[in-house]
């Protein structure tokens, strides 16, 4: 029985690990198509490894870097 459960849970977990894959690669695809490529605020253009490294990065790194500044602040 326990070679059974065994292989049981081996193709479970290999099916979880295709699952998983599969749905990491939709994400990725969904966020690097949210990715803005240009500032939302300035209109800069964004590197496309801002984009990736960012996923769903809405602001160049100017403004984003502000925008944290006066957060901290507490004036955003
Ligand atoms: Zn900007």
């Amino acid at each position: 029985m326990a070679d059974i459960a065994d292989r049981a849970e081996a193709l479970e977990a290999n099916q979880r690990e295709d699952a998983l894959a599969a749905m990491r690669r939709t994400r990725d695809a969904q966020l690097a198509r949210e990715s803005a490529s240009e500032c939302e605020e300035c209109g800069a253009s964004i590197p496309v490894e801002r984009q990736l490294a960012v996923p769903g990065v809405r602001l160049c790194i100017n403004c984003q870097s502000r925008l944290e500044q006066q957060q901290k602040r507490g004036l955003a």
